[in-house]
């Protein structure tokens, strides 16, 4: 193994991570190489990305200031919003969060997100390429392979190839994430297309309703528009013109869902949309899916890593490491995953650094980055879990009974606190 990380490398992987952690390298002056299997960068999912301040921190740090304010000029401002309500599947109110959506998170488009981290990432980003695996040369350099059969050598490999990583599993010699049971399909419903009445019930905010048979529809709100982080219209890449709710329908995982990841389109918002109605949902709620973009709906598993820190990463410290999905898969349930990933790059940067200013060896940078991951990945993934969890017990035969008990009561409780509240106000 070389003792720095050399001139190049390699990053696996185009992605949030693999692409925020390019751009920071580039601003530092080294030389990287990202590669991804996808042909189009715009291909990728069209939902947003909740980036926590820590994940903002990190990309002021790693993209350039240019690039920073078109970010912000073309995300929405989580504090502009109104606190987050709950509902049941019915379209009832049963709880409000406290403040406004917890923490003053900012939302963007997936595609316009990945767009900007690829400009600051530069012109060494190639696309088409599949990797398959690697392997270290005589020298200690890695070489890695991929499907057309090419080869590149580098003094430091990074896997940010996502949940079903390659690099991953090669070093951790297995899976590095399993099924939580949890499958979600996804939607963008622009708001003008539902009925004055569901928009009000709706409103300017994100919400989630629960029902019982593990069943729950979040239902974000995304307008970067009138909702701009940085007001400044012409720096905006905003892929959202209009103000939109992007929905995500859960529920476990059974032959029914298996056969669900078949369909596509106006297929699979009819198959949601039906299943919903078989666990009880009334009309109300699923106007949001009944008036969807059908184009954009898409079905994926809930993949999660390990929550204890210790058993992320679990490989010596070397030449070839991971970060983000690949390494503390993460469910979008607590809107984390992104931004931790942001956060692996923004430290990768700092110890490649360290390693390169001789203040450590390359090795050591890496276990150092690696014990910051492992702490960060458990964080996310215990915020998310905790969503899923619950949503997976109102599928048993008592938490199904608990729910379907409780759900009218909550509902019954909260419209006696409105109307006491309205007749102190009124
Ligand atoms: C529907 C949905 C909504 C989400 N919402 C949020 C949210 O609001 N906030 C949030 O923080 N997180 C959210 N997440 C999670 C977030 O998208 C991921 O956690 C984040 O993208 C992880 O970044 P990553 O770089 O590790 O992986 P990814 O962004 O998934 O990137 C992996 C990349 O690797 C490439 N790749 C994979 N295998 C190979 C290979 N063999 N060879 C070459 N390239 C390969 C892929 O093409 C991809 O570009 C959401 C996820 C989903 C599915």
């Amino acid at each position: 193994m070389t003792d720095s990380p050399g001139t190049d490398i390699i990053v696996v992987g185009g992605g949030i991570g693999g692409l925020a952690l390019a751009a920071g390298l580039r601003r530092h002056g080294f030389e990287v190489t990202v590669l991804d299997r996808d042909t189009d960068l715009r291909r990728t999912g069209g939902y947003h990305i909740t980036l926590d301040p820590r994940a903002q921190q990190a990309l002021a740090g790693l993209l350039p200031p240019d690039v920073f304010e078109r970010l912000l000029a073309s995300s929405a401002d989580g504090r502009l919003r109104d606190p987050d309500p709950f509902w049941d599947h019915k379209g009832r109110l049963i709880g409000q969060a406290r403040t406004a959506s917890g923490v003053p998170g900012i939302d963007i488009d997936r595609i316009t997100l990945r767009v900007l981290l690829a400009e600051a990432a530069g012109d060494r980003l190639v696309l088409g390429r599949t990797f398959e695996n690697f392997r270290h040369s005589e020298n200690g350099t890695v070489v890695a392979r991929f499907d057309d059969g090419s080869e590149r050598e580098a003094g430091l490999l990074v896997g940010a190839d996502g949940v079903q990583s390659r690099v991953a599993r090669q070093l951790a010699g297995g899976p590095t994430s399993r099924p939580t049971g949890l499958v979600g399909v996804c939607g963008r419903t622009p708001r003008a297309r539902l009925s004055q009445d569901e928009q009000d019930r709706l409103g300017t905010r994100s919400s989630l309703a629960v029902g019982a048979h593990g069943t729950a529809l979040y239902v974000g709100y995304l307008d970067p528009g009138a909702q701009a982080v940085l007001d400044a219209p012409e720096l905006s890449m905003a892929v959202t013109k209009e103000p939109i709710y992007i929905w995500g329908a859960m529920f476990p995982e059974s032959e029914h869902t298996g056969q669900m990841r078949a369909l596509s389109e106006s297929g699979l918002r009819d198959a949601t949309r039906d299943l919903l109605r078989s666990r009880g949902w009334g009309e109300r709620p699923l106007a949001v899916l009944e008036h969807t973009d059908t184009q954009g709906i898409a079905v994926f598993r809930f993949n999660a890593a390990s929550s204890d820190p210790q058993e992320q990463a679990p490989w010596p410290a070397g030449n070839v490491t991971a970060l983000g999905d690949a390494v503390h898969a993460t469910p979008p349930t607590a809107g984390m995953g992104a931004g931790v990933a942001i956060r692996d790059a923004a430290a990768l940067v700092e110890e490649l650094q360290a390693a390169r200013a001789g203040q450590k060896a390359l090795r050591v940078a890496v276990h150092d980055f690696e014990g910051g991951m492992r702490e960060r990945g458990a964080e996310a993934i215990r915020a998310a879990m905790k969503t899923v969890n619950w949503v997976l017990a109102t599928n048993t035969p008592a938490g199904a009974a608990l729910t379907r008990a409780a759900l009218p009561v909550l509902a019954g409780l909260h419209g006696l606190k409105r109307s006491s509240w309205s007749s102190w106000s009124g």
